[in-house]
C-alpha cells in the first residue's frame, strides 16, 4: 500500500478520496463493523460540496435524498429574526447547506471511493511502527503490522495514533453540552435556525424524510437520569424559556428516550504531520458544532493535502514526501486556527450565559445583521470559501460602538470579483 488511513469517519474517507483519486493505493481500516448512526455532522457547507462534486459524493447525496438549506437565520426565543444569512448571494455554483444524516454522508462517500481504495472494517489499529530514527512506516493490527509510505491518522477526537506520534492538542471542553433530538413529522422551511436563548443556544433545521434536528444546550448533568417520567417538566422549562418552541412540546416528549448528549470542545493540534504520518479531522481540530464547520475542515484537509502531494507523481519516498507534508501542515494550522477561532466567537455570542456576554451578542447579533459587508463577511467565511478576517473596528462596528459608513453594500473584495 501507498497509504495507510487510520480511521472510516468523514475525515478518514476524504483522505481516501483525495489521495486515491491521485492513483495511490490506498487501505482504510476502522474498528468499527458497521456504521453507528450518531447525531453530528449533518450540514455541508458549500467549500465541502464543491469538493464532493468533483468526487462524485454529492450526486451519490442527491441520490440519497440530501435537502438543499437556503441560509442560515438566528433568532430571539420567540422566533424573530435577528439576522439573516441568505447563501443564495454567495458565488459558488452550489449555494446552500447540503443535509442529510452523517452515517447516509459516510454511505455516499463509501459508495463513490475510487478503484485503488480498499476498505476494511473490523480493524483496530493497535500503534504505529516506526522504524529505527522514528519514521512512521505502518500501523500494527492484531492481523500483524501493514507496511505503508504515509499513514494518515482519521482516527477521532482520542486518536491515539496521535498520542503515539506524541503530537500534542489542547482540548478546551466548553462547560455546557449539546442534548440532541431528532423530531418526526416536521417540516421547518428551508434554513438553520439558531436561537439565542435565555439557557444558551438552541438549533433546529429539516432533515429528510419530514424529520427535523433539534439540538438544545444543556448543563453537564442537566439530564443525567431524567426519565420519562421527568420529561414533561424539562420541556415545560425549555418552552418557558424559548416560547417559539411550544409547538414543539409533543414531539420533543416523543424523542425523549433516543435523545443523545454530546460533549463539545475546541481543540488544534500543534502539528499535522510528523514524518511519515498526517493527522487529519477530529484527531487534529474541532470547533464548536454550532457553526458547522468540523466536517467540512476534514474534507478540505483532505483535498489540500492530496493538491500538495500531486507534484510528486505518485513517488512518496521519505526525503520527496517530507517538504510538501510539512507547507500542507502549516498553511492548513493557519486555516484551521482561523476556522477555530471564528467558530468560537460566534458560538460564544449566543451559548456564554454570562449577563455582559449575553447583551453583547445580542447586540452584535443585531448589528451585525444589519450590515451587508460584515454579514456577507461572515456568511462567505463560513461557507468555506475563503477567509477574511474581521479587523478591530469591525468588532466596534458589530458592536454598534461606531457606525459604518461602509455597512450597506458588499465588501470591496467582493464587489472586484
Ligand atoms: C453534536 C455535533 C454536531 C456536529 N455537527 C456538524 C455539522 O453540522 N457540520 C459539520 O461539518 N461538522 C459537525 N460536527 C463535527 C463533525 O461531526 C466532526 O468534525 C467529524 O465527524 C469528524 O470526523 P472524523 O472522521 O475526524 O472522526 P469520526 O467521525 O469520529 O471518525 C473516526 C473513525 O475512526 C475510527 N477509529 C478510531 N480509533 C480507531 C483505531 N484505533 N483503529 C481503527 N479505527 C479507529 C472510529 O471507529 C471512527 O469510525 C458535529 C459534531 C458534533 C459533536
Amino acid at each position: 500500500m501507498d497509504v495507510v488511513v487510520c480511521g472510516a469517519g468523514v475525515a478518514g474517507l476524504a483522505a481516501a478520496h483525495a489521495l486515491g483519486g491521485l492513483g495511490l493505493r490506498v487501505l482504510v481500516l476502522d474498528k468499527q463493523r458497521e456504521i453507528r448512526s450518531v447525531p453530528k455532522g449533518e450540514l455541508l457547507q458549500p467549500g465541502a460540496t464543491g469538493v464532493l462534486a468533483e468526487w462524485g459524493v454529492a450526486d451519490a447525496l442527491d441520490t440519497d435524498g440530501a435537502l438543499r438549506l437556503s441560509g442560515l437565520v438566528a433568532r430571539d426565543p420567540h422566533g424573530a429574526v435577528l439576522m439573516t444569512m441568505d447563501y443564495g448571494a454567495l458565488p459558488t455554483e452550489r449555494p446552500w447547506l447540503l443535509v442529510h444524516d452523517y452515517h447516509v454522508i459516510l454511505g455516499a462517500l463509501i459508495r463513490t471511493l475510487p478503484v485503488s481504495v480498499e476498505l476494511r472494517r473490523g480493524v483496530l489499529v493497535r500503534e504505529l511502527v516506526r522504524d529505527e530514527r522514528g519514521r512512521t512506516t505502518g500501523v500494527r493490527t492484531d492481523g500483524g503490522d501493514l507496511t505503508a509510505a504515509l499513514v494518515v491518522a482519521a482516527d477521532g477526537v482520542s486518536s491515539r495514533l496521535r498520542r503515539g506520534a506524541g503530537i500534542e492538542v489542547a482540548r478546551v471542553d466548553y462547560a455546557h453540552r449539546l442534548a440532541a433530538f431528532e423530531l418526526t413529522d416536521q417540516a421547518f422551511g428551508d434554513h438553520v435556525s439558531t436561537y439565542a436563548t435565555p439557557r444558551g443556544l438552541a438549533m433546529r433545521y429539516s432533515l429528510p424524510g419530514d424529520r427535523a434536528r433539534l439540538y438544545v444546550q444543556v448543563g453537564p448533568d442537566e439530564l443525567r437520569g431524567v426519565g420519562a417520567g421527568g420529561a414533561g417538566g424539562w420541556i415545560d422549562g425549555l418552552v418557558r424559556d424559548v416560547p417559539a418552541f411550544a409547538p414543539l412540546r409533543e414531539d420533543v416528549a416523543r424523542a425523549w428516550s433516543t435523545r443523545q448528549v454530546l460533549p463539545v470542545g475546541r481543540a488544534l493540534a500543534t502539528s499535522l504531520t510528523a514524518d511519515g504520518l498526517v493527522l487529519i479531522g477530529e484527531s487534529a481540530h474541532a470547533v464548536h458544532p454550532a457553526a458547522g464547520q468540523g466536517m467540512n475542515s476534514s474534507i478540505l484537509d483532505a483535498a489540500g493535502l492530496a493538491a500538495r502531494l500531486r507534484a510528486l507523481d505518485g513517488d512518496l519516498s521519505p526525503d520527496l514526501l517530507a517538504p510538501p507534508l510539512r507547507e500542507w501542515s502549516t498553511e492548513r494550522r493557519q486555516a484551521l486556527a482561523h476556522v477555530g477561532t471564528t467558530s468560537h466567537n460566534a458560538t460564544r455570542m449566543i451559548s456564554d450565559l454570562s449577563p455582559l456576554v449575553r447583551v453583547l451578542g445580542r447586540r452584535a447579533l443585531r448589528k451585525t445583521g444589519g450590515n451587508q459587508r460584515l454579514r456577507y463577511t461572515i456568511m462567505h467565511n463560513m461557507a468555506g470559501l475563503g477567509q477574511h478576517s474581521l479587523s478591530p473596528l469591525d468588532r466596534l462596528h458589530q458592536l454598534g460602538v461606531l457606525p459604518d459608513p461602509r455597512g450597506g453594500r458588499l465588501p470591496g473584495w467582493a464587489r472586484s470579483r
